[in-house]
């Protein structure tokens, strides 16, 4: 349960209190995109922050909140990549290519245009809490609601509360260990290069695996062209710190070589495909046709948005465009929607809590629009209900609720459900978010409070969405 949310909903005069979530049950019908297929016109039963039951039937519940939709509903997507700190900032669009990120990373340029600014604007916290509720809010739109990352630029300890609010931090705080901050079992690491990693802090990590704490650690590995000798010894770096474990995720990979990914594969780590950010910075990505040969598990997410995409909606049709374009269609639909949920989530090991539509997970999912009306093109859809994701623009994104509250979407849908809203245009749609939810106050004094701040420092806020099709 995330008590904060709750309490901001209290102290904000919401009309979702605690107690009403913890006694009011929320059903919602649709099309349930579970693991064992579509069901359509099926109703979850949420109540306090978690999905009781799905059934075919309207439970019978008397008072109940009732939201009826012909709506796709999936699981909330699962950020096992990204640095969200920096998702304030434009696009980046270097003129060339790099051999490695180590080539960028100490580029003047990048560090005159990006880094000197993000080292500013984090420089003492005081901008921390609308940071991160501007890029949550960045995320959530395109159905993300659980991610990684967000504390690495923030020099406050402990991370401050406002983390508790809109997605899960899985690094920072989920509410699935109590209600202290920075008591997570995932962490999240640059490198595995003395650069970027000292012998202690691998240590520590070896023995948070070995004693049962972490659950996952993931850090970039091989994130620089096959041919790159800096890049090609990481794996070994890391093999030599017996961090190469089951509990390890290698983020980028795009300098592995077949036979190295299968040295991922009987180690039982698994890699975070960032193809956008891949290409743009190294004009090519991970060699995920031999991973998946080999059998590695691939998770899907989009790195950042100066490079990346701005959300795990637009990468899903990124991954596709390359699945299509170089890949021979390698990934069906299906298995990329799953990349950024149901096996991040099992990556995560938090598969039991959140990633897919089941009874028992916590009420983490969004809504999707299926536009047609007509019978044949509805069957289509339940059919493969995943080409929503893959063809639509995130405007179809009609509700996004995280612990069973509704945080975001159609302005219609929020007010059926008396919560009280915070219009927001995307993509020239009206959307709105949860005012209640928000957890450093209204989304336009954070934007307008980021937007000053920016321009400041010669650069300007980087938009929510650029509305991609
Ligand atoms: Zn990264």
């Amino acid at each position: 349960m995330r008590v904060p949310i709750l309490t901001l909903a209290i102290l904000c005069g919401s009309l979702i209190t605690q107690a009403q979530q913890a006694t009011q049950h929320l059903l919602i019908s649709g099309n349930l995109v579970t693991p064992d297929g579509v069901i359509p016109g099926g109703w979850l039963d949420i109540l306090n922050g978690r999905i009781l039951t799905i059934s075919r039937e309207r439970p019978e519940i008397p008072n109940a909140q009732t939201l009826e939709t012909n709506d796709l509903i999936f699981p909330g997507f699962v950020d096992l990549h990204n640095h969200p700190t920096f998702n304030v900032f434009p696009r980046w669009t270097p003129p060339h290519k790099f051999s490695n990120r180590y080539a960028w990373r100490d580029w003047d340029v990048y560090q005159q245009q990006l880094e000197s600014k993000a080292r500013t604007l984090f420089a003492d916290g005081s901008n921390f809490c609308d940071v991160d509720e501007y890029v949550e809010v960045k995320a959530l739109i395109g159905g993300t609601t659980s991610i990684i990352g967000i504390g690495s630029n923030n020099p406050a300890k402990p991370t401050p509360d406002c983390i508790r609010g809109l997605v899960r931090n899985l690094d920072h705080f989920t509410g699935f260990y109590g209600p202290q901050v920075d008591h997570e079992r995932i962490a999240n690491s640059i490198g595995i290069l003395p650069r970027d990693m000292d012998a202690m802090t691998a240590a520590h990590y070896r023995q948070s695996i070995a004693d049962g704490s972490l659950d996952l650690l993931a850090i970039h590995i091989a994130e620089g062209l096959p041919t790159d000798a800096e890049s090609a010894q990481e794996l070994d770096l890391l093999d030599a710190h017996n961090l190469l474990t089951a509990h390890t995720a290698l983020i980028h990979s795009v300098g592995l070589s077949p036979s190295q990914l299968a040295r991922v594969h009987r180690a039982g780590a698994s890699i975070v495909w960032s193809p956008r950010s891949n290409f743009e910075l190294y004009g090519r990505t991970a060699n995920v046709d031999a991973a998946f040969r080999e059998g590695v598990t691939i998770s899907l997410a989009p790195d950042w948005s100066p490079s990346g995409s701005d959300n795990m909606w637009e990468e899903i049709q990124y991954a596709h465009k390359v699945s299509t374009r170089d890949l021979n269609s390698l990934f069906s639909s299906r298995q990329l929607v799953e990349m950024a949920s149901s096996i991040p989530a099992r990556v995560a090991r938090i598969d039991d809590k959140t990633g897919t539509i089941a009874a028992g997970q916590l009420a983490d999912f969004f809504l999707v629009s299926s536009s047609s009306t007509s019978n044949q093109a509805s069957q289509t859809t339940q059919a493969n209900p995943y080409e929503a994701i893959l063809t639509g623009n995130i405007t179809a994104v009609d509700l996004v609720v995280i612990n069973g509250i509704p945080i975001y979407g159609d302005p219609k849908l929020l007010h059926s459900l008396n919560i009280a809203t915070e219009p927001l245009q995307i993509c020239g749609t009206e959307k709105a978010l949860n005012s209640a939810a928000l957890p450093n106050g209204p989304f336009a004094g954070v934007a307008s409070r980021l937007s000053q701040k920016l321009k400041a420092l010669g650069t300007e806020l980087g938009p929510l969405d650029s509305c991609q099709k």
